[in-house]
């Protein structure tokens, strides 16, 4: 294939850039060794945007060959105020280049511009956030007796293998190499087939930034050959994983083998209670916004909405009103909330849900229905009347698809939320602060929004208990995926003088 290193690629908004279309490997675009590609779609048009490059087993092995060289003769051994200066350098970057960013990343994976600017924001002050901890790394002196010297120091890991989804592509880069590189660490990092063209793009700025070659090494291509041989490599000392549970099981027995330090965030289906004393009018909001915020491509979603009896009607009345006057359709246009879903499969998967839902005896509220025929635009979507053994109140949808059920108590709710495999997030809306706080400490999530939903602050850790992961990100716990301890016990000598 002759496919240019560069394209050029003109957004919905007129504005044209160029695409990077190569494997970014050792500070350079490269052809993938075997000269394979695959195609790029626009889902809101259904049309071809470009090739990339697509990476296999070889391209894998020259990629890690490089990042662990960067990692032992320099990274590694970097000073803590030079990788703050790089991630500060690129987190202003990506500040300066925000709206092409966005651009590309609603072309590419066709959600709303309202969304992609939002992510794109939140990129730039993670990794100037990971820039700050770079140099605030701290060990321990342990007190062990007069007779030694006991301290220990956090080391990075090696080169580790990144895997990221197509929800949030540039996110996931930023919540995968920000922390990787603030602690030392060099990366191999796969995005998703669907929506590579964010990730490839930010690589110039990492060299720009002055970030050395061979630290962040980016492979376009496929879960099954890229990603396997992540986790297979033996030089690949960890695997960050962001994505399905079914994958992320697999990923976790293919990296067995090796022993890798494993981090998964996996997938959700997140309960949000609606108290009868809520503020209704931003309770009802908060919900829309839980579900619909970026096309329900989300996997702390909170899918599965919980309304106390008093209020039950008046809020699903509220609840679809305002869900139909959400503006679906493409992402570029001024108002537009909701742009379209991701890919065909996720679109015939979701439809599917549909199917499944109507069949099961729930009643659609809203929506129910793709929206139009070109592009994959789905309309927001309300289930009420469900019963909480449904396929559709148990299973992750990963789209604009929302259950409501009634509640009357406390105890109920409470068991009701947990009633799932998952525990990614929850959200509770009352007034009431003890209720909040009580529920709270009940629901096993690993992050509980209280009148608010899908709300994210750099520093605060994100992650999932039971199925939906293992390991936090952002915050300072995002450090401890990234570093092991070494102790140094010394042995000190009786004085001889
Ligand atoms: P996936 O989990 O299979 O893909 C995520 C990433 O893993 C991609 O980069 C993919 O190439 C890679 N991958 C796939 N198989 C792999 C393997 N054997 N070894 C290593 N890497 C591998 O998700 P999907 O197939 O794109 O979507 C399926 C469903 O997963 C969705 O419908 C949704 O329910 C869920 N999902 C959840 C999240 C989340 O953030 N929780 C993100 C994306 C998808």
């Amino acid at each position: 294939s002759s496919l240019n290193l560069r394209v050029p690629v003109t957004l919905p908004n007129g504005v044209t850039y160029e695409q990077p279309t190569g494997l970014f490997i050792n500070g350079e675009f490269v052809p993938s060794r075997q000269h394979k590609t695959f195609e790029v779609i626009n889902p809101s048009t259904e049309e071809e945007i470009t090739h990339v490059y697509e990476a296999r087993e070889d391209d894998v092995d020259v990629a890690v060959a490089a990042a662990k060289e960067a990692f032992d003769n320099g990274w590694s051994q970097s000073n803590p105020e030079d990788r703050a200066r790089g991630l500060f350098k690129l987190a202003d970057l990506i500040e300066e280049h925000a709206e092409t960013l966005a651009g590309i990343e609603s072309l590419d994976n066709g959600k709303s511009l309202l969304c992609s600017r939002a992510d794109v924001a939140l990129v730039s002050k993670y990794l100037r956030s990971c820039g700050g901890w770079a140099d605030k790394l701290y060990g321990d002196v342990i007190d062990t007796g007069k007779d030694y010297f006991s301290y220990s120091v956090r080391e990075p890991l090696g080169v580790c293998g990144q895997i990221i989804p197509w929800n949030f592509p540039l996110l996931m880069w930023s919540w995968k190499v920000g922390p990787a590189l603030a602690t030392g660490n060099t990366v191999v990092l796969k995005p998703a087939e669907a929506t590579p063209l964010s990730a490839l793009y930010a690589c110039q700025l990492v060299q720009e930034a002055g970030i050395p070659r061979g630290v962040v090494n980016i492979l376009p291509g496929f879960g099954k050959i890229v990603g396997e041989r992540l986790c297979t490599h033996p030089n690949v000392k960890k695997i960050a994983f962001t994505g399905s549970t079914a994958t992320g099981r697999h990923i976790m027995k293919s990296a067995a083998d090796t022993i890798k330090k494993v981090t998964l965030e996996l997938g959700g289906k997140s309960p949000n209670i609606v108290f009868s004393d809520a503020d209704l009018d931003k309770a009802v909001k908060s919900i829309a916004f839980g579900i619909f915020y970026n096309s329900g491509e989300v996997c702390c979603a909170g899918s599965r909405v919980y309304v106390q009896d008093t209020v039950y009607d008046e809020v699903l009345e509220k609840f679809k009103e305002y869900t139909e006057s959400l503006v679906v359709g493409d992402p570029f246009q001024k108002d537009v909330f909701q742009g379209a879903q991701t890919s065909q499969m996720q679109l015939d998967k979701i439809l599917d849900y549909v199917k499944i839902g109507t069949n099961e005896g729930a009643r659609v509220v809203a929506g129910g229905e793709r929206k139009g025929d070109k592009g994959y635009f789905i309309k927001p979507t309300i289930f009420a009347d469900v019963s909480e053994d449904m396929r559709i109140v148990k299973e992750e949808i990963f789209g604009p698809i929302v259950t409501v059920s009634k509640f009357s108590t406390v105890d109920e709710v409470v068991s009701a939320a947990n009633d799932s495999v998952y525990g990614l997030a929850a959200g509770i809306h009352t007034k009431d602060v003890n209720k909040a706080i009580n529920v709270s400490k009940r629901i096993k999530a690993g992050t509980i929004w209280i009148n608010t939903y899908n709300d994210f602050h750099q520093n605060v850790p994100f992650g999932g208990f039971n199925s939906s992961g293992i390991g936090r990100e952002m915050g300072a716990a995002a450090l401890d995926n990234y570093t092991q301890t070494k102790s140094v016990r010394m042995s000190i000598d009786k004085p001889q003088y």
